[in-house]
């Protein structure tokens, strides 16, 4: 268990050349231990925000970053004490599993026999022991990723950053990788920074999910509260399916609800309905369209059990308690 570290941003903008502003004057606190998500669409700011983190990228003049109380604004990557973990794997092809864990210890200059047995620790610890000795060109997408999961603990960084390691995986593999990070982080309980433009990686890996548009926060707040109560209209679209059940009139917003938060029942006098428009059957949940007379038909999901034929008049059920409004 590593001694964790919080993580301050003040005020660190990032415009590049020709004008692009990836970032705008940005305030994040990372609490020691947490695991932040930074979540959004592509080209939102995501990843600049790491490499500021990192020391990969500088912020724009005035902006400044804090490891606990130590300002580690002017210090580059190897002095900041992070580990990455990246898309790409970033390996070096040439070497095997195990040294490939063992090459940053050797440029620390730390004895042999400790990074033998730091090596064998950091490769039980992802499963990759009896695999030791395999080039690493020779792995699976699913293994290269713990190989670098393992090279980034080896030197027991304070911080952890992670960017989009499970993107180029296969979802049965990303699965049971996403897995697997989230049992370590919390084993380890160190501080990392985890960025994905996968909404469900975000909330299975994030003690708080910190959601980017366009170069800002639009909300910062756990899992939870991200999904069921979103500060704006991007962040309820972005972390899952919103259905409009009615439109903004003078004085008053637009409501929204999500698609498993209608309930179908026969129609009966005084209540909302409509008529299914399209059915699509999805193993162990069918999702149904409803037309209510909006611009879109409205989308609910529920038990693939429930037998609704096309074209059928429904009641809907919608607690009041669980409406958006935007
Ligand atoms: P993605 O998920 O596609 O990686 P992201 O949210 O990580 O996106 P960033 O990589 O931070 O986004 O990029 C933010 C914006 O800054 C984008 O418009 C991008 O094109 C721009 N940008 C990033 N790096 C550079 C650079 N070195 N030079 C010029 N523009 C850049």
């Amino acid at each position: 268990m590593t001694h964790s570290l919080s993580i301050h941003l003040r005020q660190c903008s990032r415009t590049f050349a020709g004008g692009v502003v990836a970032l705008y004057p940005l305030d994040l606190d990372i609490v020691a231990g947490e695991t932040l998500v930074l979540l959004g669409p592509s080209g939102c700011g995501k990843t600049t925000t790491l490499r500021i983190i990192s020391g990969l990228e500088s912020p724009d003049a005035g902006g400044e970053v804090w490891f606990g109380d130590r300002d580690v604004t002017a210090l580059p990557i190897e002095q900041r004490n992070v580990g990455m973990v990246f898309q790409n794997y970033a390996l070096f092809p040439n070497m095997n599993v195990a040294e490939n864990v063992a090459y940053g210890l050797r440029v620390q200059g730390i004895p042999k026999s400790d990074i033998r047995a730091r090596v064998d620790e950091m490769l039980t610890m992802v499963d990759l022991l009896p695999l030791a000795t395999r080039p690493v060109q020779a792995l699976s997408g699913g293994q290269k990723q713990r190989v670098s999961l393992a090279r980034a603990l080896a030197a027991r960084p304070k911080v952890l950053l992670f960017d989009e390691p499970l993107a180029a995986l296969d979802v049965k593999l990303r699965d049971r990788l996403r897995e697997d990070i989230g049992h370590l982080l919390r084993k380890l309980g160190m501080t990392a920074v985890y960025v994905t433009h996968d909404q469900q990686e975000a909330m299975a890996l994030g003690d708080r999910i910190a959601v980017l548009e366009r170069g800002r926060i639009a909300q910062i707040a756990t899992p939870q509260a991200i999904y069921q109560h979103p500060a704006t209209r991007f962040v309820a679209d972005f972390v899952g399916a919103i259905n409009c059940i009615s439109a903004a009139q003078p004085g008053s917003p637009a409501r929204y609800c999500r698609p498993e938060d209608i309930r179908l029942s026969e129609v009966t006098t005084g209540q909302r309905s409509g008529r299914i428009v399209g059915m699509q059957f999805l193993g162990a949940s069918q999702r149904l369209l409803i037309d209510i007379g909006m611009d879109k038909p409205v989308q609910v999901e529920c038990s693939a059990r429930e037998r609704w034929q096309p074209g059928q008049q429904v009641g809907m059920l919608i607690n009041d308690d669980v409406l958006m409004n935007f």
